[in-house]
């Protein structure tokens, strides 16, 4: 390692000085030509994760529950063949509570949120955002569940095809 100011070669420990403002690295003879002494930069503890965590926070304060809560718990739970009754005991709750949910007579808080979330694995929050946009017709609207699941079945048939070939 050389001197920045003469040089030459540093002989002992060196010397990190601020010289007219620009940060250098001296031999002992140069360090005290310098105004103040620097110290290289130490690795900056992780800071990233901070906003991470404040975006995901904002989205879960942006999420509200969908409009068709009911018609979604109904449906999950038909589809897990289970009853209002199995249902409710899954849940820790009532049956008359269930039948509630399901004719949207009743709003469930978060606690109930995710309990139905763990047991129907049925999302009933969405962004805030798509809620508040004006009511027009859904794009799936018009195609069946059953449809939809038809239609995978033929494209992944169609690759199976295409593989085998
Ligand atoms: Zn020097």
């Amino acid at each position: 390692m050389r001197c920045e100011v003469c040089g030459k070669e540093i002989r002992g420990p060196p010397f990190r000085k601020v010289i007219e403002g620009a940060k250098v690295i001296v031999c002992a003879q140069c360090a005290p030509f310098g105004d103040s002494e620097w110290s290289p930069a130490k690795p900056k503890p992780q800071v990233s994760s901070k906003p991470t965590r404040r975006s995901e926070f904002e989205l879960l304060e942006k999420l509200t529950l969908v409009e068709d809560y009911g018609d979604r718990i109904r449906q999950a739970r038909q589809k897990a063949s289970m009853s209002i009754e199995e249902l409710a005991k899954k849940l820790s709750e009532k049956e008359s509570v269930v039948k509630k949910l399901e004719k949207q007579e009743l709003v469930p808080n978060d606690e109930l949120i995710k309990k139905i979330k763990n047991v129907l694995k049925v999302d009933l929050l969405e962004p805030a955002e798509t809620v508040k946009s004006p009511k027009t017709p859904k794009p799936s609207e018009g195609i069946a569940l059953g449809d939809l699941i038809k239609i995978d079945e033929n494209l992944s048939q169609e690759k199976l095809k295409k593989s085998g070939q």
